[in-house]
């Protein structure tokens, strides 16, 4: 089995499985100085989620905690700050099995130079997201404002998504991407495949500026 793979409701698989994408995130610069946070979901009312303020390309299981589907603590420890904007994707949708949310150079710059959506289209690589089978999609990801106010967010973010065709992410401006998928090895893919593809168009787009 892949060291990113876990039995459904087994939290120490998915503690392990989170342990590991923190080491890959880490070693591709994904999520510096303490940033990001990521979760699996165990079963119908219960997460495996990162515990506030840890290092991600170094935790342990121990840095890997359970919340409610309210994000409320199942164990005492603190879970991380943005542990809403997780709850609101695995309560809006039963097939999503795992969140992922990194702050890359490429996606906080391109979240601070796309104004309200960024449109990626013409690339192989967008093969990577379920349902897409040729690079002629045009994938549209909105960017929302910051917000300090995790619960203020949220409830943008779900108005958007209410009023849009289903999507595997969202840029945040100035601050990163949340990606999202059915299980932490497919949510992996996204994450992947978004950074690549950030990286493309900021790459085209400074081949076009000269
Ligand atoms: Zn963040």
């Amino acid at each position: 089995m892949s060291a990113l793979m876990h039995d459904t409701g087994n939290f120490e698989g998915a503690a392990r499985a989170l342990v590991e994408v923190g080491r890959q995130a880490c070693a591709q610069g994904w999520v510096p100085a303490t940033s990001g946070n990521f979760s699996a979901r165990l079963d119908e009312e219960t997460l495996a989620i990162t515990v506030s303020g840890r290092h991600k390309g170094y935790l342990s299981i121990d840095d890997i905690m359970r919340v409610d589907d309210s994000g409320r603590s199942l164990d005492g420890k603190k879970p991380s700050d943005e542990t809403l904007l997780h709850t609101g994707l695995y309560c809006r949708n039963d097939n999503i099995g795992a969140v992922l949310h990194t702050h890359s150079v490429a996606s906080t710059v391109l979240s601070r130079v796309a104004k309200g959506e960024l449109i990626l289209d013409g690339l192989e690589v967008l093969k990577a997201f379920e349902g897409v089978d040729s690079h002629e999609t045009k994938l549209t990801i909105p960017v929302f404002p910051n917000n300090q106010d995790i619960s203020g967010l949220a409830k943008v973010v779900e108005a958007w998504m209410d009023s849009h065709p289903p999507i595997a992410g969202y840029l945040i401006a100035g601050h990163g991407l949340y990606t999202w998928g059915k299980d932490i090895p497919s949510t992996v893919r996204h994450l992947e495949a978004f950074e690549f593809l950030f990286q493309c168009e900021i790459e085209m787009r400074r081949i076009t500026v000269q």
